[in-house]
């Protein structure tokens, strides 16, 4: 029983949120929305308190296909960057104002970068990639998510200023494009730079808003210096190049953790919890 609390947890979280914007919006779609997510994460953490290899693999899936194809595709909800701006602006505090205040605002002050890790309909491609594990040196071009991060507030900002009509629709479209572009440029960086998670290194425009909130995260991945023997195991299973043996918020890239675990099951003392 103590094995499945955790699970048991998050399960009941998302289904008080599920239950309480049900009442709050009068709209069954956010108790079952919600609740859809919730018995998604309680799998993946009771898959994984059982050692159950793809654990984390099943989450990002069933949350990551549901997104993409029933959010997005079926009810035609752009969850992309633009579609923030876009319901912003027009002051909608619906699916994707909520999903991004949830997952991507203000979520990771208490589960970091748990959205990367399990529920990312980008990363749920790219993870299926080869170079799970880095094979080069990171490189210098963080910078980049910040350009595109501008772009995409510019292209919506620049819709509302000239009054273009047809939003809804250029929305979906944009939704469309903009996930093929990060597709590609994701699978294409992936093979260049040997890493699989290069497109969330440099150029997801999301990580502006991901990780200074991630920085104060709840949870996070902790060492025991007593048990560690300083192996450096955790490290070199490590997608996202974090310092994970410093337990200080400002050790390396400890923005960027996903809550993926493989340095916690890698760990041979296991020093990390
Ligand atoms: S960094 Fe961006 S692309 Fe990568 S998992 Fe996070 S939200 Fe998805
Ligand atoms: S391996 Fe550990 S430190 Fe690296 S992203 Fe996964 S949980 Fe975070
Ligand atoms: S794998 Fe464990 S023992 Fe080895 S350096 Fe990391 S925390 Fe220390």
């Amino acid at each position: 029983m103590k094995k499945d609390t955790p699970a048991i947890v998050i399960w009941a979280v998302f289904e008080a949120v599920a239950i309480l914007l049900w009442q709050m919006k009068d709209n069954l779609f956010y108790l079952l929305n919600f609740s859809y997510i919730g018995c998604s994460l309680g799998l993946g953490v009771f898959l994984f308190m059982r050692g159950h290899r793809h654990a984390r693999r099943t989450v990002q899936l069933l949350v990551g296909l549901y997104m993409l194809v029933y959010l997005g595709l079926i009810c035609n909800e752009n969850m992309q960057i633009e579609g923030f701006w876009y319901y912003l602006f027009t002051g909608v505090f619906e699916a994707a104002t909520i999903h991004y205040a949830v997952a991507k605002i203000f979520g990771p002050l208490i589960f970091g970068r748990g959205w990367c890790g399990y529920a990312c309909w980008t990363a749920m491609v790219l993870d299926l990639l080869p170079y799970k594990v880095p094979q080069a040196p990171r490189r210098k071009l963080g910078f980049v998510r910040y350009i595109v991060f501008a772009l995409s507030l510019l292209f919506v900002a620049g819709l509302f200023l000239m009054r273009v009509g047809g939003l809804e629709r250029i929305m979906f479209r944009s939704f469309l494009v903009g996930n093929l572009l990060y597709y590609a440029v994701g699978i294409i960086l992936a093979f260049r730079f040997k890493d699989n998670r290069a497109f969330c290194k440099y150029i997801c425009p999301i990580t502006v808003f991901l990780k200074p909130m991630s920085y104060f995260s709840a949870i996070r991945v902790k060492c025991s210096k007593d048990k560690c023997v300083s192996c450096g195991m955790c490290e070199k299973v490590c997608p996202m190049n974090v310092e994970v043996t410093n337990n200080s918020r400002k050790r390396l890239n400890g923005t960027e953790c996903i809550l993926c675990m493989e340095c916690v099951k890698a760990c041979p003392k296991q020093a990390l919890s």
